[in-house]
């Protein structure tokens, strides 16, 4: 990456700004910092050339409209091949082998949002950073401790080199050891499963629907990829989940045909198979002294309201407009009331999500009679109640519900 003309000036490592990880979130807080004239600095512990041209890694980020928006501003949009992204038309809630069906579809021209696989979206991110020049990298090279005082803030390197800053970002996870080290708790829910994500071809086609299915012991997702293929999200318990990774690709094909009791047709496996724990985080704060946690180091979700990056984007947004309005006002960078109304606003826009996210994962992967009881009756009442429909779809798109 380029080296703003004021960190050419300062020459070293300290820095204005000092990012730790250089994730989605990461990436996009600094590239929407470009043109502020500060010394922004990102210290990830991945090599660079892991960065430049990310690995496939399963996940397909469903974005909602504000997002593509977002990234369209960092200049990130266009970057991503336009034949990678999937419309997502319609999405659809079934549980068990009930009749009853929760159908979420805008109509019209528009789809609820866009599927598009997260190592593209950070390529673009890396590939806008590097061309705005906005930010020094320093890659291959873990954080080992964070430290702030009211006068500065610094890191100390796994290397032992240290950084010093006038603000430090943290962007290092849902797990993220800054956090910690600032003394920050986090509210850190375990589901006790696992998901596994992979693509897979089938014979029926999707039609563009996102399907979730809350069945019996395990929740499938199917995720309308072009063409007939699909991303297939596997929810089970740890042992189950090992077992399908060490599968060879026929038997996990003939496994995923299965457990879809054959709605898609015949799958095979195509590509690579990824699996992630279910644990959702939130911090019981998200600044400190000179210090700010953003994406999932602040908001972990679960995945199922496929919601945690469109938080993180957003977020990152919130954060670099509070620093350029103190640039503005000639404050400083790490004014306790610029990081107090970002802490404020960003809880605000995902505190009721974060809650109502946990609550459907827990009743939906619950297979006692009594939540399997709920669950029939929530799907029946929002099948029967269009306004429902209408506002949780307006939400899903981020508009004016009609
Ligand atoms: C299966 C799955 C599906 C998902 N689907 C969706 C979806 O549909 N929509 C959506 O919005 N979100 C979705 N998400 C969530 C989304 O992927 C995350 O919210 C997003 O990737 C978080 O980005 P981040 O930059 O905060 O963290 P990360 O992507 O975790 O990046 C953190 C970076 O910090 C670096 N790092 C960590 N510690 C250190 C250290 N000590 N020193 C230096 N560097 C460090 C890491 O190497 C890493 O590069 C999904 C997640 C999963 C698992």
């Amino acid at each position: 990456m380029g080296a703003t003309a004021a960190a050419a000036q300062k020459g070293g490592m300290d820095c204005d700004i000092a990012v730790i990880g250089a994730g989605p979130a990461g990436l996009s807080f600094a590239r929407a910092l470009a043109g502020s004239g500060l010394d922004v600095l990102v210290v990830e512990r991945a090599p660079e050339a892991a960065l430049a041209d990310p690995a496939f890694d399963g996940r397909e980020i469903a974005l909602t409209h504000r997002s593509q928006g977002i990234l369209e501003e960092l200049d990130a949009w266009s970057r991503i091949p336009a034949n990678e992204m999937s419309p997502l038309w319609q999405a659809r809630v079934q549980d068990g082998a009930s009749p009853f069906v929760l159908d979420f579809a805008p109509g019209g021209e528009r789809p609820l949002g866009m599927l598009v696989p997260n190592h593209l979206i950070r390529r673009a991110l890396f590939d806008a950073v590097r061309e705005a020049g906005c930010a020094r990298l320093l890659a291959g090279c873990a954080v080992a401790s964070v430290e702030t005082l009211p006068r500065g803030g610094m890191l100390r390197l796994a290397d032992g080199r240290t950084i010093a800053a006038r603000l430090v970002v943290a962007a290092d996870t849902r797990f993220s050891e800054a956090r910690r080290q600032m003394g920050i708790a986090a509210r850190m829910r375990d589901f006790g499963k696992s998901m596994l994500v992979a693509r897979v071809a089938h014979d029926r086609p999707h039609g563009g629907v996102a399907t979730e299915w809350f069945g019996r012991g395990q929740t499938v997702a199917m995720l309308p990829l072009n063409g007939t293929l699909s991303s297939i999200v596997l929810t089970l318990p740890p042992r189950q989940i090992e077992a399908l990774m060490a599968a060879s690709p026929e038997d996990f094909g003939a496994e995923a045909t299965r457990r879809t009791a054959g709605r898609w047709g015949a799958m095979r496996l195509v590509g690579s198979r990824h699996a992630y724990p279910l644990v959702a985080t939130y911090a019981q704060r998200f600044v400190g002294t000179r210090f700010a946690l953003i994406g999932d180091a602040a908001v972990g979700m679960h995945p199922v309201t496929a919601h945690g990056f469109n938080f993180g984007l957003a977020g990152a947004q919130r954060l670099s407009a509070e620093i350029r309005s103190a640039l503005a006002r000639r404050r400083d960078i790490a004014d306790p009331g610029g990081l107090l109304r970002y802490e404020m606003a960003h809880r605000r826009a995902t505190f009721p999500l974060f809650t109502a996210t946990n609550a459907i994962a827990s009743l939906y992967t619950d297979d006692r009679a009594p939540a399997r009881l709920v669950r029939g009756a929530v799907l029946r009442l929002g099948s029967a109640l269009g306004p429902v429909r209408r506002l949780v779809t307006a939400q899903l798109m981020e508009a004016s519900p009609a």
